[in-house]
């Protein structure tokens, strides 16, 4: 049996390391697109950087260097290794060096295909390098996602939100200076710490909801039905319109009380969720004491890969709200078959 405070040192010690890349890919944003030519390219640098910093620091960290884990994450390096990416591989390998100076090209992209690991029943980590990219192009919220899945459950998880303020009174849409953290093991809380640990962690317990209540959701339209959510907030006779932030990010936000739910609301029914998108943040908020499931109240089931199949949508949500949502999808016939 892993030792889950072991893992959450590790993951927590990756995704730190992988946030100080991104913000420093985030402060030369315009730099690294005129060098690849190419608008998006800074998320994809970013990506890869992440991607490389989490997959060394966790083989590291857990095995001295020795050993392998076990590592699904998104990103694979054959698009670096094409010779017409030259530039990318470049910034990206640039980027790595901010925290691990003496990484080769070749160490870059081996930890890279670190990632092409497959879930496994026993227990496997899963990353997303950045959640959130349109929220990083827009230097606005984005996060560092890590998680490992055991029995088809997330047991620890650690997010970082280089732009989330750890004071739950500041806009979401300012990024923030230092940034935040937040790591969780199951059955064992959650703490939060701003991005420099300069402070105690702090272990986060949320509270009853508010009133009026609070609700945040995805800035994509692509990624959320707003008719769905405007649907449900008449239902529960809420005028308020819904705080938008990218990212993992609104899980950490329902988790401290800074909003009530976060609503993932299906805008087509073929769309199955991406696990490294949900693993991480739904432990955090499991921890803080929230309901996290799918829009028809099922848990989310992490067993089936790199996909939430059996589930559809998300509901994170304080326990009573958690509820009424889910009443709420069920009276007005969302998602229903
Ligand atoms: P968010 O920042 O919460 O809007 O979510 C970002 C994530 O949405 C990305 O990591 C994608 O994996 C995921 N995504 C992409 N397309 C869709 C879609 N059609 N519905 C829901 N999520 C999506
Ligand atoms: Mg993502």
């Amino acid at each position: 049996m892993a030792d889950l405070g072991l893992l959450a040192s590790a993951a927590r010690d990756a995704v730190l390391l992988a946030a100080r890349v991104c913000r420093h890919v985030q402060r030369d944003l315009d730099r690294v697109r005129s060098i690849t030519k190419d608008d998006k390219s800074p998320v994809t640098v970013a990506d890869f950087a992440s991607q490389a910093v989490v997959a060394h620091s966790l083989t590291h960290g857990l095995t001295s260097g020795a050993g392998s884990i076990c590592l699904v994450a998104e990103e694979a390096s054959e698009f670096l290794r094409d010779p017409a990416h030259a530039t990318h591989l470049a910034a990206a390998v640039s980027a790595v060096h901010t925290v691990l100076p003496d990484l080769s090209p070749d160490d870059v992209l081996a930890a890279i295909d670190l990632g092409a690991g497959r879930p496994h029943p026993n227990g496997f980590w899963t990353l997303d390098p950045i959640d959130g990219t349109k929220g990083f192009l827009r230097n606005q919220q984005y996060a560092v996602s890590l998680s490992y899945i055991q029995k088809g459950s997330p047991v620890v998880g650690a997010l970082a939100c280089p732009n989330l303020s750890i004071d739950p009174a500041a806009p979401v849409e300012t990024p923030d200076a230092i940034g935040s953290l937040y790591v969780a093991v199951a059955g064992q809380g959650v703490l939060e710490a701003s991005g420099d640990e300069s402070a105690a962690p702090r272990r986060l317990r949320r509270a009853g909801p508010s009133a009026p209540l609070r609700i945040c959701a995805s800035v994509e339209a692509a990624h959320s039905s707003a008719d769905d959510t405007d649907r449900i907030l008449d239902h529960l006779g809420q005028a308020r319109e819904p705080v938008r932030l990218d990212s993992q990010a609104k899980y950490a936000v329902v988790a401290r009380g800074q909003a009530d739910a976060y609503l993932r609301m299906p805008t087509r029914k073929s769309y199955v969720e991406r696990i490294w998108d949900h693993a991480a943040g739904s432990l955090i908020a499991t921890e803080a004491g929230c309901l996290v499931t799918d829009i028809r109240g099922h848990p989310l089931d992490f067993s089936h890969g790199r996909g939430l199949e059996a589930n559809s949508g998300i509901v994170c949500a304080e326990p009573t709200v958690h509820a009424r949502v889910i009443e709420a999808i069920r009276v007005l016939g969302i998602g229903a078959a």
